[in-house]
């Protein structure tokens, strides 16, 4: 058994309620009978910090097993949900008060809706975290994903956030297997851009620490879009784990096809973790030009490196009344003269229109998906 706690997420489904617009996860499902079992649950090692995500978790009837499962060898759980199966997540969190939630909400009301493809998606997601606030569960946030579409909505998003005490977590525009997609590229980097500048300001202003870290992963994910390699190091596969559906353990849920370590099904977790396979991953993303910055593997760095975002903390917080200017990254300085082109930013980033997306999914749910695709088109 891995010494070290180590940080996991576990991908207990990939079948979604949900039809966003940045993720075609939901056209590639896994079957329910293929799902990670609780004899494959049990077999994970300690984790200082796991995040349940899906497809949508609370699609699985079974979650409570799993949480309560989970929680004999994790210190903290965070499941990330688009807040839908109300009743679900209040009867889970009655169970598990010490769990976390994070709702996705992609935007305001009519921003959310047309971004998830979710009639009443808002309204759900946003009884949900009321609900929750009213029964005064305390680790309880929502998360965006930013894009063109929904940039000039994180000031009001955040300022809700603010007012119901919750964490406003973020992410940007990904391409991968994970969610099927190739194609995603924010197009007006400097408006996207400007709204982080904003919410990096507010996040500063306030006196919580914990914000002033998230404004430096704000900071890092500006950094991202204008397609520059990561603030800090990826070091998936090394102290971090995702398992899928299947059981097959990978680094992250960022590579463009699915890199396998091991399967937990099949083997023990020693046995795969310390695998010359799981080593081969290991080195793919030592050697990986991805620069991903989702908070999966950004967070861990921040931790491990802690003095680079402290020491930039802290330069920012010593400014003394003087704002956060995203011009402090050359890439926005070079771009606003002239010095690198949209083109040329485009071509760092990971979009590929002519890709062909792996969605790793065996064959046998290769099929069902194919089969339920074409059960649709005939309604
Ligand atoms: S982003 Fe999440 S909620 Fe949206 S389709 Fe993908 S898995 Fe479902
Ligand atoms: S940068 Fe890191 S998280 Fe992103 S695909 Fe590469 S190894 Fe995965």
């Amino acid at each position: 058994m891995a010494d070290k706690k180590l940080n996991g997420t576990v991908i207990v489904t990939y079948r979604c309620n949900a039809r966003c617009s940045m993720c075609n996860r939901y056209k590639a499902p896994s079957r329910p009978e293929d799902e990670i079992s609780l004899e494959t649950i049990e077999k994970l090692p300690s984790m200082y910090f796991t995040n349940i995500t899906g497809g949508e978790p609370f699609i699985r009837t079974d979650l409570n097993d799993i949480v309560r499962e989970l929680f004999k060898k994790s210190d903290r759980i965070v499941i990330s949900t688009n807040g839908f199966f109300t009743d679900r997540i209040i009867e889970l969190c009655e169970e598990f008060p010490q769990v976390g939630i994070r709702i996705s909400i992609e935007g305001l009301r009519q921003t959310n809706d047309d971004i998830r493809g979710l009639e009443n998606g808002f309204e759900r997601g946003y009884s949900t975290l009321k609900k929750l606030v009213e029964m005064k569960h305390p680790d309880v946030g929502f998360g965006m994903t930013i894009q063109d579409r929904n940039a000039a909505d994180i000031a009001p998003l955040y300022r809700i956030s603010d007012e119901m005490g919750m964490e406003f977590a973020t992410a940007s525009l990904h391409n991968s297997f994970y969610f099927v997609e190739a194609k995603n590229i924010i197009n007006d980097r400097p408006m996207v851009a400007r709204s982080i500048e904003d919410l990096v300001n507010e996040l500063l202003k306030s006196n919580s620490p914990k914000k002033w870290f998230r404004a430096y992963f704000n900071h890092g994910l500006i950094n991202y879009i204008y397609g520059q390699p990561r603030l800090l190091p990826c070091d998936m596969a090394f102290d971090t784990f995702f398992i899928d559906p299947y059981g097959d353990v990978m680094p992250c849920n960022g590579t463009e096809d699915k890199e396998v370590m091991g399967n937990l099904k099949t083997q023990s977790w020693d046995e795969l973790w310390n695998s010359p396979q799981a080593d081969a991953v290991r080195a793919k993303v030592r050697r990986c030009d991805r620069a991903c910055w989702m908070i999966g593997s950004a967070s861990p760095a921040m931790h491990k490196y802690i003095w680079k975002p402290a020491w930039w903390v802290l330069r920012h917080k010593l400014k003394l009344g003087k704002k956060y200017d995203m011009h402090e990254l050359k890439v926005v300085r070079d771009y606003e003269e002239g010095g690198v082109t949209k083109e040329q930013l485009d071509a760092c980033s990971t979009c590929n229109t002519h890709a062909a997306v792996n969605d790793g999914l065996p064959e046998a749910s290769k099929y069902d998906a194919a089969l339920s695709k074409q059960s649709r088109r005939c309604k």
